[in-house]
């Protein structure tokens, strides 16, 4: 046991290094999104993150922009428990039919304007679960979505680039 406990403090971790984040980039990105949702909205920008059948990757990735190196909170920018209170939903996997109700259900409730993220390779068209009997194969196939962002799973950083691009492109559209 002793000799298991002093090998784990010699060892390196087995873990990948996390890669190197530009925090300055970073903070200029989130207030980026915060101030197009504030002259888009009148406030700041509310998302509710729907998991319609992921592997918990993307959320994990979701997850991340709440943790205390990203804190998007500070931004302003805040995850809500109930789609009456979201603007944002940001879908993960591949839908599953179990999920198919559940999800057009909380589009139903999100109130206007809301916009539809598909986010990871599932949401946007199965991505791994693609051709899966259990799987509609993408939230396109179910709901009308406003932006897709690839990655299996995607970054924070993409998932905050995503978001400006959305607030960005209804501020034109308006
Ligand atoms: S895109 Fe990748 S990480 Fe995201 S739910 Fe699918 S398999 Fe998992």
């Amino acid at each position: 046991m002793r000799k298991m406990l002093f090998n784990s403090v010699i060892r390196v971790p087995l873990t990948e290094p996390a890669p190197p984040v530009d925090d300055a980039a970073l903070a200029e990105l989130a207030a980026s999104v915060e101030r197009t949702a504030r002259r888009r909205l009148g406030r700041s920008l509310s998302i509710r993150e729907v998991d319609a059948g992921s592997c918990n990757g993307c959320e994990l990735e979701i997850h991340a922009l709440n943790n205390a190196f990203y804190d998007l909170e500070r931004f302003g920018i805040r995850f809500v428990a109930s789609p009456r209170h979201a603007d944002v939903l940001l879908v993960t996997g591949p839908v599953t039919k179990n999920m198919r109700e559940a999800l057009t259900r909380t589009y139903a409730a999100t109130p206007d304007p809301k916009w539809v993220v598909a986010v990871g390779d599932c949401a946007i068209d199965g991505g791994v679960f693609a051709g899966s009997y259990a799987v509609e194969g993408g939230v396109s196939s179910i709901l009308p979505v406003d932006l897709r962002i690839r990655g299996c799973p995607p970054r924070p950083e993409q998932l905050l680039r995503g978001l400006l691009a959305l607030l960005q492109m209804s501020a034109r559209s308006q």
